[in-house]
């Protein structure tokens, strides 16, 4: 049995009512099993990366206690993402939900389909804002305080959704 572990989930889209889209996947991962939610951050809106011929997105962090494993955490994500209809045609392109696992504990881990912290933890300002609004104290294995990785990361756009 996986003892209770602290982990946080990125929460994003740009595509079919993102407000509704961001607080109904709030909603799928309180229900889901074994998760139960700390605290969720503020909505955040922020610009595109990649291609600019999309809609902004609505991005919000959640902390989670859970006991399920990393990959069974992956995999509830991905099943939440299916749910909501997500459809990406291209790298980087709009999405209805894009669930990540942006850290699990103090953990390192490097599979094939995980990696985490997640790889764009510390150059998102849509991540590491909502972050540190709900985790000020949160210390990022191999990368430091959130604080030192805010300090080096402008908010390129970011702003409280109203
Ligand atoms: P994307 O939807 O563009 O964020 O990428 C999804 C892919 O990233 C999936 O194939 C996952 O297996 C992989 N992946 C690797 N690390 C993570 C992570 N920490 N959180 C979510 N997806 C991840």
């Amino acid at each position: 049995m996986t003892p209770s572990i602290v982990a946080y989930i990125g929460v994003g889209s740009n595509l079919h009512d993102p407000c509704t889209q961001v607080k109904q996947a709030r909603i799928a991962l309180k229900s889901a099993e074994k998760i139960i939610e700390t605290r969720f951050s503020s909505l955040y809106s922020s610009p595109p990366m990649g291609p600019k011929n999309q809609p902004d997105y609505i991005n919000a962090v959640m902390a989670i206690v859970t006991s399920l494993s990393p990959m069974e955490l992956l995999r509830c994500l991905q099943v939440i993402e299916n749910n909501q209809g997500r459809v990406r045609e291209q790298h980087w392109g709009s999405r209805t939900l894009d669930l990540d696992l942006l850290l699990y504990d103090q953990r390192q881990i490097n599979l094939p389909d995980l990696i985490v912290p997640h790889k764009g933890i510390k150059d998102r300002a849509f991540v590491l804002y909502p972050l540190q609004e709900i985790a000020p104290e949160l210390m990022i294995p191999s990368l430091g305080s959130i604080d030192d990785l805010i300090t080096s990361c402008p908010l390129s756009g970011l702003k409280k959704h109203p």
